[in-house]
């Protein structure tokens, strides 16, 4: 039996959304270039799919552009803003716990001569609106800051910052991964206030290989994030992904069906399990997240590779960290100052729909088990 508690990672698909991803690959297969009936009803199926993307968001069809997945979203969104204000200066303020998604583009734009500030978190894993009005400068061009972490969980404050900017009158553009944020904490473009927001499919019950990118009103920039054939309005070449993009529109349209019980599951399942957690001996929590799907403590001195393979080979899927660390270091918790001891046992359990208080039950006696069986290392 698996207990499959690493929906930051990535989440199943529900059948109803299998079922619109075949039905497309199987029936509604022509290429919304194409100009007969079959090429002109995708077209419609494209723009049907934007439209649960932009009501999702709040924002109008036309701001909202299918990319391939999160990671370029970031990418392509760190790549536009710099664009549209490399004559008005050359510094970035990002967060030092950024997904790799947003920090490696960043370093790119330092070989190219920008200069970038990463603050740093305090222990609670959180970063302040503050820290960013005493990093931003009259050359600041884009200030990219996620809206959930996806290692800890803590949401952090995008809504503020997009205030502070107008405020301080900033020619900066906003923009919000919220790959871990979409659908998990309520929010529209508006109510954010970003000029670019990313979102993922595969975290919320979407096909992998599926994202998008929402560009605001203040993005003049008329770069496209891939040339080629003028798709997505001239903004992202490439023959449209129709079944990805019907499962992504399915798997939003389940969600946003449902959010509010959603949403109260998994506060209760996360508060069940912080609860259940917390009174093994050794377990503390790490940082003060308080999105309602991810949850990290750690097994002080328990090294937490050993700890993922151990659970994992009795179908516990938990993880160490993000998941495209594979056992490396994770630069959030280091970035952090956590006590090495705590660094070195960090796990993160995140929940989604299908979770159960029996999947934690399994968990909490896993790691009972991998304490009492195994010697501490730190
Ligand atoms: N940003 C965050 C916060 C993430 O958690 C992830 C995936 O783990 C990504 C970006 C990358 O998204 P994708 O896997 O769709 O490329």
């Amino acid at each position: 039996m698996i207990h499959y508690l690493d929906h930051a990672a990535t989440t199943p698909v529900p059948k109803a959304v299998a079922d619109a991803v075949y039905e497309v690959l199987t029936q509604q297969y022509g290429n919304p270039g194409s100009q007969y009936p079959m090429g002109r009803e995708a077209h419609a199926l494209v723009e049907r799919c934007r439209g649960e993307l932009a009501a999702a968001l709040g924002c109008r069809a036309e701001e909202f552009v299918f990319t391939s997945c999160g990671t370029e979203s970031d990418n392509c969104a760190l790549r536009l803003a710099a664009w549209q204000g490399r004559h008005a200066g050359r510094h970035i303020i990002t967060t030092a716990v950024e997904h790799n998604a947003v920090l490696e583009p960043c370093r790119q734009l330092e070989q190219e001569g920008y200069e970038v500030t990463y603050l740093k978190p305090g222990r609670d894993g959180c970063v302040t609106a503050e820290q960013v009005e005493g990093a931003l400068r009259e050359d600041t061009v884009l200030v990219s800051m996620m809206l959930v972490n996806n290692e800890t969980g803590c949401v952090f404050p995008v809504g503020e910052t997009a205030k502070l900017l107008k405020r301080r009158g900033s020619k900066a553009l906003l923009h919000t991964d919220a790959v871990q944020g979409f659908l998990k904490i309520p929010f529209t473009a508006a109510s954010l206030g970003a000029d670019l927001i990313s979102v993922s499919g595969h975290k919320l019950g979407a096909p992998k290989g599926v994202g998008g990118l929402y560009i605001g009103p203040r993005v003049r920039a008329q770069r496209p994030l891939l040339a080629g054939g003028g798709q997505e309005n001239g903004r992202r070449s490439g023959t449209e992904a129709t079944a990805q993009l019907a499962g992504f529109a399915k798997a939003v349209e389940l969600r946003r069906e449902h959010l509010a019980d959603t949403l109260l599951h998994l506060s209760e399942l996360r508060d069940y399990a912080l609860s259940r957690l917390l009174s093994i001996e050794g377990v503390v929590r790490v940082g003060e997240g308080t999105a309602p799907h991810i949850l990290s403590i750690s097994l002080e001195g328990y090294p937490s590779a050993n700890v993922v393979e151990d659970l994992g080979k009795q179908g516990i899927c938990i993880s160490a960290g993000s998941a495209c660390h594979r056992g490396r270091a994770s630069h959030v918790y280091e970035a952090m100052d956590l006590p090495k001891k705590v660094r070195a046992g960090v796990l993160r359990v995140s929940f989604g729909p299908e979770t159960t208080r029996e999947d934690i039950d399994a968990l909490a006696l896993a790691l009972e088990r991998h304490r009492s069986e195994r010697f501490p290392m730190l």
